[in-house]
Parts: structure tokens; sequence; C-alpha cells
């Protein structure tokens, strides 16, 4: 019987699934054949991800 079961669950929350991406992708750099991970959602690997370091924004830090 499945008449009852949204009557209240053990389980609070949602479970998601991982992402995942497609598989066999490899680095987008063309000297390199490195294999993606299908849950990188980057198209390069490791090695040659750009680096993108956060925003700073331009606040001073006041000296005590
Ligand atoms: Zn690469």
């Amino acid at each position: 019987m499945v008449a009852n079961t949204l009557g209240g669950s053990q389980l609070r929350g949602k479970i998601r699934p991982s992402r995942t991406y497609a598989a066999g992708r490899v680095c987008q750099r063309n000297s390199c054949s490195t294999k993606l991970s299908i849950y990188n959602r980057r198209e390069h690997c490791n090695i040659h991800a750009p680096i993108k370091f956060p925003r700073v924004r331009g606040r001073i830090v006041p000296e005590v």
C-alpha cells in the first residue's frame, strides 16, 4: 500500500543526486587529452583550468 506515504516521512529534506555531466569529455587544450570527470563542470583539466581569484574590492581595512 502506498496510499499513506505522504503522511510524514522519517527523512527530512530532499536527497539530491550528484549532478553529473557528459562522460568522455577531455580537456579543451589541444595538447592535452586528460579526461574530465563527469563531476567536473569545467572544460579543462585541473592543470589547465583557468584560475579565478575572487574579486577583491578596494576596501581599505582601517588600521587599529
Ligand atoms: Zn588539460
